[in-house]
């Protein structure tokens, strides 16, 4: 080990290399990385996931659900791994896919921005869907006022 090498802070240069920006922040995560650990970070709430509705098309179904999606993440013998997850409005949670960070860091860093553009797409379609069916199943609007007057409102373009 060079000088300079033992000079560099626990976790820091090593950390960096392998791993995600927040993690710098989170010594439990670090320690747990730099010693061959485990850690584990799941959402918890809805409060920090992001809304997600889609049309389920089963055939006993076929009506609008509630989900929201977000990241969690694991250390597993110091290795790093993003967790995705979904909750739908029953409560159920589920894990649906897992990444290691360093198989694919760029996946992992805009996971977040790709969540981001796919509620905007889910949102859009289900608003299209209200203005067609002039039904709003999932209660999107708090009063009957504003719901008219969405409904009201002239198609643009
Ligand atoms: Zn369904």
């Amino acid at each position: 080990m060079t000088e300079e090498e033992k000079t560099v802070s626990p976790g820091g240069e090593r950390v960096q290399k392998r791993c995600p920006d927040w993690m710098e922040d989170v010594p439990e995560a670090v320690e747990a990385m730099n010693n061959e650990g485990d850690w584990e970070f799941t959402p918890c709430s809805i409060e920090e996931m992001m809304w997600m509705p889609y049309y389920c098309d089963e055939k006993s179904c076929q009506c609008w659900h509630e989900s929201w999606a977000g990241y969690g993440w694991e250390i597993e013998k110091g290795k790093v791994l993003m967790t995705e997850w979904t909750c739908d409005s029953d409560g159920d949670w589920d894990c649906g896919y897992a990444t290691y960070y360093t198989e694919d860091p760029d996946y992992c860093e805009k996971g977040w921005d790709r969540l981001s553009e796919d509620s905007i797409k889910a949102e859009e379609s289900y608003l299209a869907d209200v203005k067609e069916t002039k039904e709003d199943p999932l209660g999107y609007w708090l009063s009957e006022e504003r719901f008219q007057r969405f409904l009201s409102e002239d198609e643009e373009d």
